[in-house]
């Protein structure tokens, strides 16, 4: 049976991943969204189990310690991390996986499995990423002068990734678009088709 393939989604905080990914799980497709482990507080009208399991750094560590997460990192200074629960059981069953994580989580899936797809999503200037995330209005001035520090970490590792994705300013559904090319573009890879010669040649 053909597996399903891990995308990963990075983009500096204010690039738009999270409403682009939204947007993209709205047209009911073949993909299950990876829900993260953190250790951060919830904010506004975040859910526990459905933006993040919010767990204790107790907790994390000790999920670290038995082997639960996929993949894991600090991210200005809390912990997140893909449960392995909330990916293999679906590769193995077929289904496509979105991960939406920062870019050292990216890295140690790509170490992993070589079929995973990595997408980065940017605004079109580090000044507009500023802007967005300020306008965002969630953050203290603190926090938001860290994520953009980050931010400047995380472009540099652009080479890295396999596609890019450029959103404009309204440019979710482009981004979503474009997403969904992608990923039509990998279900014809011919690593998906282990057994076809041998069928072709003995039907
Ligand atoms: P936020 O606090 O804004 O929700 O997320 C901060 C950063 O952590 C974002 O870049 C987000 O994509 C990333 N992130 C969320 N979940 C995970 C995860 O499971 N693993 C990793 N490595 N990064 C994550």
């Amino acid at each position: 049976m053909k597996k399903g393939t891990v995308f990963v989604l990075s983009g500096p905080a204010g690039s738009g991943k999270s409403t682009v990914r939204e947007a993209l799980m709205k047209r009911g497709l073949n993909f299950h969204y990876s829900i993260s482990d953190t250790t951060r507080k919830p904010r506004g009208g975040e859910v526990d189990g459905v933006d993040y399991g919010f767990v204790t750094r107790q907790r994390f560590e000790e999920g670290i310690a038995r082997g639960d997460y996929y993949e894991h990192a600090i991210y200005t200074g809390e912990y997140y991390g893909t449960p392995v629960s909330q990916l293999t059981p679906y590769i193995e069953s077929g289904v496509n996986v979105i991960l939406e994580i920062e870019v050292n989580g990216a890295m140690q899936v790509k170490k992993k499995d070589k079929n995973a797809v990595l997408v980065m999503l940017l605004p079109p200037s580090y000044s507009s990423l500023e802007a967005r995330l300020r306008g965002r209005g969630t953050e203290t001035e603190e926090k938001i002068l860290k994520r953009l520090q980050r931010a400047k970490e995380e472009v540099l590792l652009f080479n890295k990734y396999d596609y890019f994705l450029l959103n404009e300013d309204n440019g979710v559904d482009a981004c979503v678009r474009q997403l969904e090319i992608i990923a039509e573009a990998q279900s014809f890879r011919t690593k998906n088709y282990p057994d076809f010669t041998t069928k072709f040649f003995n039907t």
